[in-house]
């Protein structure tokens, strides 16, 4: 087999090295990166994002045996039928729990950027500075207006989903169009609103 040399390896295609490959590569450097799960084919591999709920055996619920197979990872929100094949099982995952410890894997090109919400919220100024003010630990070394740039850049690539809302303690980013509330939703957010006031300290 001919010799290969490659200038980095990332091991692991989730958001954490399929980011840095991306970086790495478009800076021009040849990079290898190894995944131990899957190959997944952009929109070909989806196969249950179409589907309507009667069209699954179980209307999306999880049969006993695959509960069983699942059993540490449906606490909470997690696996259902129509995203099992994004989740590896405890089998594949084993770990000793002494305290509950939720520990959720997705072996496959991609990670868990194919299970994550879109949600991702920004630091403000009152979290980069709590830590000072309360005297625990080392002062962060930068403060919000610079990480501005770097919040920008990400945003943009991965697709956050959000609403403007201007608030001091959880700044807006470049948001795509935010997922829709529910009657519910809209009805508490506005009660919320009006009844809530939230002062930024
Ligand atoms: C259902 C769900 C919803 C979520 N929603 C949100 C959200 O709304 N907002 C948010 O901020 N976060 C969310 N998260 C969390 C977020 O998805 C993860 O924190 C993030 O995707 C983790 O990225 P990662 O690259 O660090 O790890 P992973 O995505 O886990 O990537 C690790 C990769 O490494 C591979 N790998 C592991 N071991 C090896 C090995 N030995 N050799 C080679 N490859 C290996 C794996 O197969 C995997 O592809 C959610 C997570 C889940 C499960």
């Amino acid at each position: 087999m001919k010799e290969q040399y490659f200038d980095a390896i990332v091991v692991g295609s989730g958001i954490s090295g399929g980011w840095a490959a991306k970086e790495l590569c478009e800076k021009g450097l040849k990079v290898l990166m190894l995944e131990r799960g899957k190959n997944v084919e952009h929109i070909k591999d989806y196969v249950n994002t179409a589907k309507g709920p009667w069209e699954f055996p179980h209307h999306g619920n999880l049969t006993l045996a695959q509960k069983e197979l699942y059993v540490n990872r449906i606490r909470g929100f997690g696996p259902n039928e129509k995203n099992l094949d994004w989740w590896a099982n405890d089998a594949e995952t084993p770990y000793t729990e002494i305290k509950q410890f939720n520990w959720f894997r997705g072996y496959q090109v991609g990670g868990r950027s194919l299970l994550w919400g879109k949600q991702t919220y920004r630091w403000s100024d009152i979290d980069f500075e709590a830590n000072a003010k309360d005297g625990i630990e080392i002062d962060w070394p930068l403060r919000y207006k610079e990480i501005v740039p770097w919040y920008d850049k990400v945003e943009k690539f991965i697709g956050v989903s959000g609403s403007t809302e201007n608030l001091p303690q959880l700044p807006d980013g470049q948001f795509l169009p935010p997922m829709e509330m529910n009657i519910v939703e809209k009805d508490i957010a506005a009660r919320i609103k009006k009844n809530i006031t939230i002062n930024a300290v």
